[in-house]
């Protein structure tokens, strides 16, 4: 075997898996209380941008090869429903058109959730008892992601694991004329540990409870499959494996099951393991950037959001 592992030449004729800046996201948090960039501690590197900011990362981005900015709102108002995430002002849109006219070249994507915007941090309406309630929610999103594609989102991506919020987003987009936006949805969305610094740059950690009862049981992975399959059946372009890291077996289950193209997500809490541990010199942090979003090609995603995505296509050009 170790024939054709002798030299760079050899390698790069047998390597089986690429790695391209084309097939990468990055994530902004658009903040609209922010008046300059605002540097969140547990993720080292990632601000939260004012839009005028925004529009220079995306710049810089599109620069580098990368495909897409994925955006996330920090609002100054935030109320019990959420309605800051179908404001035609509210702080995504706003960020959609300028980056739009900006950068036009550059794909945008958008977060379709409530998380951001409700009082209490939940995905959605609550019932009495404090749980969310689906139907109600559901139609919420459906209005939040045409706001987003009328702003002129070029893929919206609802984040909230609602049933059936695929089909009625689809309804919905395809009613007012967005029959042609795709809808990229996170099938197979984890409540998961790893999301923790997420929640300090974003402001949307729940105020009391926790996401279990929607989110998914990280010991589920046919679950994961069902919900991929479901939202393929009710129109679903692409769909979504989150976390990416300890869930490679589930990128491939759910891409083998709906012949979809598949995004990984590599969230917040695997970046800030590898900046923590790169800045304490326990690791090699370009090495293992590219080794992480290198198996998680392998794995079977076609799409990775990251946090690395700018540093990934720098190194990316350079190798
Ligand atoms: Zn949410």
């Amino acid at each position: 075997m170790r024939r054709l592992r002798a030299s760079a030449g050899l390698r790069g004729l047998v390597r089986e898996t690429e790695l391209r800046a084309g097939q990468l996201v990055l994530p902004l948090f658009v903040s609209e209380t922010a008046s300059s960039r605002e540097p969140i501690v547990t993720m080292p590197g990632v601000e939260r941008l004012p839009v005028a900011a925004a529009v220079e990362e995306a710049r810089e981005a599109a620069a580098l090869g990368v495909a897409a900015v994925m955006l996330f709102g920090v609002p100054a108002e935030k109320d019990e429903q959420g309605s800051g995430a179908w404001d035609e002002d509210g702080v995504v849109q706003l960020a959609v058109r300028a980056i739009k006219a900006a950068v036009p070249e550059l794909l945008v994507m958008t977060d379709v959730c409530l998380c951001e915007f409700t009082s209490h941090g939940h995905c959605g309406l609550l019932r009495e008892d404090g749980t969310v309630e689906n139907d109600g929610t559901v139609e919420l999103l459906a209005r939040t992601a045409v706001s987003h594609a009328r702003a002129g989102a070029d893929v919206v991506a609802p984040s909230d694991m609602m049933d059936g919020r695929v089909g009625a987003i689809r309804e919905e987009l395809d009613g007012e004329g967005f029959s042609e936006t795709p809808i990229l949805a996170y099938s197979a969305k984890f409540a998961s540990a790893f999301y923790g610094p997420f929640r300090e740059a974003a402001d949307s950690a729940p105020a009391f409870g926790d996401r279990r009862g929607y989110q998914m049981d990280p010991a589920n992975g046919r679950e994961a499959v069902r919900e991929a399959l479901l939202d393929l059946e009710e129109g679903a372009d692409m769909v979504m494996v989150k976390p990416a890291l300890a869930y490679g077996d589930l990128i491939r289950a759910v891409k083998e099951a709906t012949r979809l193209p598949v995004a990984a997500y590599n969230v917040s809490g695997e970046y800030a393991m590898v900046k923590a541990a790169a800045a304490a010199g326990y690791l090699d942090e370009r090495a293992a950037v590219q080794e992480i979003l290198t198996s998680l090609r392998r794995a079977g995603a076609d799409t990775i959001i990251t946090y690395h995505a700018k540093d990934a296509a720098r190194w990316l050009a350079q190798s």
